[in-house]
Order: structure tokens, then sequence, then C-alpha cells
């Protein structure tokens, strides 16, 4: 079995789960490119909690979990199946750090299907989501990212979703495509570091730009996955697709083991 690359994702509005733009267009481009994994697991910033865990249930819900969007959205589902068993090859992969097996309160949040439904529209591949633990620093989800390595290597297709920049207290609707002077600048620096020495993103949390980048950690821990996973690789990041909108949102996106 060949290794699958592995995502990051700036997920940016909702609605992108029922729009085309470049960037639905190039979450589209990975999922062909990779055919279809054995299972997706997804670690979405909208499951933000105070512990590591997975979704362990055969038919995970569709949550939706914002308010304020169009009826559509609430309406959409995505009904992909969840895999019991990779919930339990995440929790081995991860000891002797505790992985708690989710059964019945969360599913997939739109972190994880507004994207995938991109990736994989007929939503016939398995997903399990692992939660991004509030209770831990970076480097902790930098070595989880490590220890989910091997997964690669099974068929699974890991893909984290957040954005580097996510300050929703200063978006601006006449910034279309743009951001502000310090989200491009916080952009460039991830970029910079995903692109030639992932394990260098932890040396961001000194950047002048990071307390208006990142005002709170959910949507930028999903990044340090991924470093992680390219640390294991040896090898840096690709940019997927970069670019900043309304102000305060980060859309970059990086992948890791696509070419080969
Ligand atoms: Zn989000």
């Amino acid at each position: 079995m060949s290794t699958l690359p592995a995502a990051f994702i700036g997920h940016g509005n909702p609605m992108n789960a029922l729009e085309t733009n470049r960037f639905t267009d190039a979450w589209a481009a990975l999922g062909r490119a990779m055919g279809t994994p054995r299972a997706v697991l997804a670690i979405s910033a909208h499951w933000y909690i105070a512990a590591t865990a997975v979704t362990a249930m055969a038919r995970p819900r569709t949550i939706h979990d914002f308010f304020g969007f169009p009826q559509a959205l609430f309406e959409f589902e995505y009904p992909a199946p969840g895999l019991p068993a990779l919930a339990e090859e995440v929790a081995t992969a991860a000891a002797p750090d505790w992985v708690g097996a989710d059964h019945d309160s969360w599913g997939l949040d739109h972190g994880t299907w507004s994207v995938l439904t991109h990736m994989f529209p007929d939503a016939n591949v398995p997903v399990v989501q692992l939660s991004v633990n509030a209770a831990q620093p970076l480097e902790y989800h930098v070595g989880l990212g490590r220890k989910l390595a091997p997964l690669r290597e099974q068929g699974i297709f890991i893909v984290a979703s957040g954005n580097v920049v996510h300050n929703l207290r200063r978006m601006d609707f006449s910034l279309e495509g743009r951001g502000y002077d310090w989200a491009e600048r916080f952009d460039a620096a991830v970029t910079a570091a995903m692109t030639s020495d992932p394990s260098s993103l932890a040396s961001l949390a000194g950047h002048p730009d990071y307390a208006l980048a990142v005002p709170t950690p959910d949507h930028y821990l999903p990044a340090a996955y991924l470093a992680g996973l390219a640390e294991v690789a040896g090898e840096p990041c690709a940019v997927l697709a970069e670019g900043c909108e309304l102000g305060g949102i980060s859309m970059t996106s990086f992948s890791v083991g696509l070419s080969g």
C-alpha cells in the first residue's frame, strides 16, 4: 500500500461547503490526486475540548456548529460512515498518551465536512475525527502528529482543518481576497516555516503578529499536526493554496507527500 499524503487545510467560512472557489478547487484536486483512501482521520479546529478524543461511532452525525448562515447549510448532511477500528488504531498510536473514545457526544463538524465534501463528494470514505486538546501546548500537538505518521502507510489520509490566521473580531468585508498587513505577515511567516523547517513552527509563538493572528489557538493548532507529520516524512510541506480573506482569515493550506 502506498503512503498517502497528509494536509492542513485552511477551511474559512462554512459556506465553502456549498460554494466553489480557488480554495475548494485545490481541495478537490487533492482528493482526486490521492484516489480513495481506506479512511480519513480529520483533526478539526471545531472540536476543541479539554481532552484528546476520537469519534468511535459507526455512524457519526453531521454537526452544524455555527449560527446565522443560510438554511441550506443547516440542512447539509455529510453521511460518511465512521470506522471504530481506526479510532482504536489512533489510540494505540498515541499511547502512552490517553485518547478517549467518543460514542455519542460529537460527530463530523463543519471543519471536517466543509472540506471533505469537496475531496470526497460521495461521502463514501469512512471518517474518524480527532479532537484538538485545548489543555495541551503546541509541542504536544506536533508530537501527536509525529505519532500518527505510520497511519499514512495504512491507507489513512490525515487532514488537519483550521486556519493559520483566524481573528473573527478583525474581519473586514471590504477586504475581499486580502488580509490586514499583520495577517499577511504572519501567514507568510508560517508558510516560510512550514515549507522550509516545519519543526520551527513552535518559534512563531514569539512572532510580533502572533497575538492578532492567533487570538485563540483552536484554528492554529491543527497546523502543528502537519508539522509533526512532515518531520517524520523528512520533507518540508508544500503550499496547496494560499491567501488571506476579509482581513483576518488566512486560507493557506499545506500538504506533505503529494508528489511521492
Ligand atoms: Zn473554522
